[in-house]
């Protein structure tokens, strides 16, 4: 292959509106419609052609009509506030700085496979990626000092074609990065910054770009170098592309090639984030820092774990990342020699020894302090899956706790709705948005305004969907009039109903079509009509998923589903927004509970979209009784053609029986009241908790302040304290055989009396463990509802030293009304413990 430099030719920015150059390049652009507004007045054909791209923008556009602009008095006013109002945001004293004053320089370091930002930066997926972007928009917003780490794919995610017959084709794009908002990261000396990153047989070299999102960056990396073999180059192609083989080596340079590129810009985190498990290896390069520092490998495994944060985004165990052991010899044998690790004992990282695996998952899991899911729901599923390495502890201590995902309020809410909510929620409502009171004035609203401002994003989705559909059928050379009949699709006084997301088969696209009769009936309704729009890509090796989408196309070209279901192509952020803003009522059906979160809904909330959607995830959180609708209940079958049964019975019984009488139930200017007040009641409820200023700082209260204090502590005087918790810990593990519960005495009939106390002691053997090195109490659960709030510990203390390992413990308590079960335990314990199941060992009382 022949070798190719990249140079650019741009045209010239006039002095008095040079400043757009800074701004194309910081995607803060994308979360401020004025920023879009000031590409887009200049050249409105030219801005929908380069994806909404501000960087190819500014290198295609007409010298004449830029120097046009810079003579355009209103064009500079927009210019001055735009300017002004980015300088102020890198500028201004930050929320974070506030918080917590001590931590500001103290930097947190997140990894992700995917960083879903803007359409025009296609390193995403789906809702992995987009929460990751909103994180950092948010981390930005809140003024947090931290850094995100992804690969650069040259591919990206496929583009969505549907051909003739309904079948999903995949496309992927050649992207050139010297016309993305990103740069490349350089040296002192102006060349560019190259990280080596050992793989079997060879080294792979890395560059790094840098993305300037508001205040913080995140980084890419790159294989795509003249120094690689081709093979190499292509590393980092596509997002979730070819075998497992180049995953692998895709993970290990997102985690190792990341620690480096990072030690190489001279960030050094205090606090480490591995979005998903793709991202885990960064546990090992930083095992092998310190082991090469001289520090001892289960020291440093102690260290590397204290400030470790990981959240794990699925239920589904096929999500879970996992790769063969040969695989991981193959490809980190120097990496596990440098650990001084035996192969057995470097697979144990993240073996899982019921399936045979290298499971990401559980390599993320032993070696991060902080787990969490992404919903309460999700955060007790994961509980459940991973129960079976938590012997003996009750599932609800598990230490995987759940932070429930939000979305990033200035990037999904629509800009003409924005304008409605500057008027009535006061001035400066978006910089609290997590204060409840700050949305009180959404009841203020006049419905119709607010009805109005719905009906034209709804025009504006109407528009989109055409031109979707009509670039399909131009592309697909269908007939004239197949192509003109787009034209009459949609109609923006009809209910209309959004789907759109990824489309695995979890989340049961074609629920809604089961009963196609009972369907047409609802969609064709003479008076109270209804109609659907679809969207969303498969994984190119899903072929269910495939299946699906062709599925919903032959139905659409059905002649009593011809106009009022579509199928719209190649889903991404921007196509997201669209359909988010502009339909009425937002579908989401996934099989219980397999949705660890969703986000879309929130999205859809944010705009006055109302949920209907099945109890998982995010929305039994969310949902009221009145902010929206529920598909099927809480019961969960274990027979999955029952399960769907009776979702689709309740989703067309109340979409029959209410969701569309409350739709066409008109006041006398044609005004859905009670649908209205549905959408204030969605707006006032929803977004102040679902979104990620919220999220971002529970991160930061539970996990990241906490890792950085602790990493402190840990790290200091040579990793002394590391290394005394870890000698703690192999005490316990060689010691724990000895521990029992010999008797147990409650000094109290079966029956109390209410203010009675309850007062137990139990004679408890240690063998050559102290009192002060185990916690001893009793449990008491409500069997009736099992659940964490539903464990109650009472702590019992040393009373008697009977033998020399043996002591009476004792503890007591007034319980209160009704019946719970108790029992007596011994669990390790120590001050620098974060969890209490920290070392997962318990000893239990037998019977007594
Ligand atoms: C928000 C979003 C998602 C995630 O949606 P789910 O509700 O999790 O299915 C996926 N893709 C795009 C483009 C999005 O904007």
């Amino acid at each position: 292959m022949f070798f190719l430099r990249t140079l650019s030719v741009a045209p010239k920015l006039p002095e008095n509106i040079g400043e757009l150059s800074k701004l194309a390049y910081n995607v803060w652009f994308s979360w401020n419609p004025n920023a879009w507004e000031l590409f887009r007045r200049i050249d409105k054909k030219l801005w929908e052609e380069v994806g909404h791209n501000p960087v190819k923008f500014l290198l295609n556009v007409k010298q004449q009509d830029l120097d046009n602009a810079a003579l355009d008095h209103d064009y500079l006013n927009l210019y001055k506030k735009v300017i002004q109002e980015l300088n102020a945001y890198l500028e201004e004293e930050t929320k974070f700085k506030n918080y917590h004053p001590e931590h500001k320089d103290q930097v947190i370091a997140y990894f992700s496979a995917e960083f879903g930002i803007h359409e025009s930066h296609p390193t995403y997926s789906g809702g992995l990626g987009l929460l990751a972007g909103d994180h950092c928009k948010a981390a930005s917003d809140l003024g947090l000092p931290f850094v995100g780490m992804g690969l650069l794919y040259k591919n990206g995610y496929f583009e969505q074609r549907i051909n003739i017959e309904g079948w999903q084709e995949s496309r992927y794009s050649n992207f050139n990065y010297h016309q993305m908002p990103v740069r490349t990261v350089t040296n002192n000396d102006g060349s560019e910054l190259i990280i080596p990153v050992e793989m079997p047989g060879r080294t792979v070299y890395l560059k790094v770009w840098c993305m300037h999102v508001g205040r913080i960056n995140i980084y890419f990396l790159d294989a795509d170098l003249s120094q690689n073999a081709v093979h190499d180059r292509s590393l980092t192609g596509q997002l979730y592309g070819g075998d497992r083989e180049n995953r692998i080596a895709q993970e290990i340079l997102l985690g190792i090639g990341g620690v480096k590129a990072l030690r190489a810009i001279g960030i050094n985190p205090q606090a480490w984030h591995i979005n998903e498990g793709h991202a885990a290896f960064l546990i090992l390069e930083r095992l092998r820092e310190l082991v090469q520092a001289g520090i001892p490998l289960v020291t440093a495994m102690e260290a590397v774990r204290s400030n470790t944060i990981f959240t794990t985004h699925t239920p589904v165990p096929a999500g879970h990342d996992v790769f063969s052991s040969e695989l991981i010899d193959k490809y980190l044998w120097q990496l596990r020699d440098q650990l001084g690790l035996s192969g057995e004992d470097f697979l144990k990282l993240g073996w899982d020894d019921e399936k045979y695996q290298f499971n990401m998952t559980l390599l993320a899991l032993r070696l991060s302090l902080f787990c969490n899911g992404v919903s309460k729901l999700h955060g007790q599923v994961s509980r459940e899956m991973f129960q079976r390495f938590y012997p003996n502890i009750p599932v609800e201590e598990i230490p995987i706790s759940s932070v429930t995902n939000g979305v990033h309020v200035a990037t999904w809410l629509a800009p003409k709705l924005r304008e409605l909510l500057d008027k009535y929620l006061g001035s400066g409502w978006h910089n609290d948005i997590s204060l409840p009171k700050k949305w009180a004035g959404i009841s203020q609203i006049p419905a119709q305004e607010l009805w109005n401002v719905h009906y034209k994003l709804k025009e504006k989705m109407i528009q989109t969907a055409r031109n979707n559909l009509r670039g399909q059928r131009l592309r697909n050379q269908e007939s004239y009039q197949r192509i003109m009949e787009v034209n009459n699709f949609l109609d923006p006084n009809v209910l209309t109903i959004g789907f759109a997301r990824r489309f695995a088969t979890y989340k049961r696209a074609n629920l809604l079509l089961q009963d196609k009769e009972r369907l047409i009936k609802i969609l064709s309704d003479k008076a109270k009509p209804v109609q659907i729009v679809f969207a969303g890509k498969a994984h190119p090796a899903d072929y269910p998923g495939q299946e699906l989408i062709k599925e919903i196309y032959s139905l659409t070209n059905e002649e009593a589903f011809r106009g009022r279901i579509l199928f719209l192509e190649d889903y991404d952020i921007n196509l997201a927004r669209t359909l988010l803003h502009g339909v009425d009522v937002w579908l989401n059906t996934p099989r219980r509970p397999m949705e660890a979160s969703g986000t879309s809904g929130q999205k859809a909330a944010l705009n006055g979209v109302i949920n209907f959607s099945v109890l998982d995830g995010w929305w039994p959180e969310a949902y009221n009784g009145e902010n929206g609708f529920v598909v099927g209940n809480d019961v969960v079958c274990k027979d999955e053609a029952k399960q769907d049964k009776n979702d689709v019975f309740t989703l067309y019984s109340l979409l029959e029986e209410t969701i569309v009488p409350m739709y066409y139930d008109r006041d006398h200017n044609n005004i859905p009241r009670a649908w209205v007040e549905l959408m204030k009641r969605s707006l006032l409820t929803i977004p102040h908790y679902f979104n990620t200023e919220r999220m971002v700082m529970d991160y930061c209260n539970n996990f990241y302040v906490p890792a950085i204090t602790r990493w402190k502590r840990f790290s200091a005087d040579n990793y002394e304290l590391a290394h005394q918790l870890q000698s703690f810990k192999q005490r316990l593990y060689d010691n724990w055989h000895q521990v029992s519960i010999v008797s147990v005495n409650t000094a109290a009939d079966r029956v109390l009396k209410i203010g009675e106390e309850f007062k137990v002691e139990a004679v408890v053997e240690l063998g050559y463990l102290s009192p002060n090195e185990v916690s001893v109490e009793v449990f008491c659960i409500d069997l009736e509802n099992p659940g964490i709030r539903n464990i109650n510990l009472i702590p019992m203390s040393p009373v008697n030293q009977i033998s020399e390992n043996q002591y009476t413990f004792a503890g007591k308590c007034i319980p209160p009304q009704g019946v719970v079960n108790y029992s007596v335990r011994v669990r390790p314990s120590h001050p620098d413990f974060e969890h209490n199941f920290e070392v997962p060992l318990v000893t239990w009382a037998q019977s007594f």
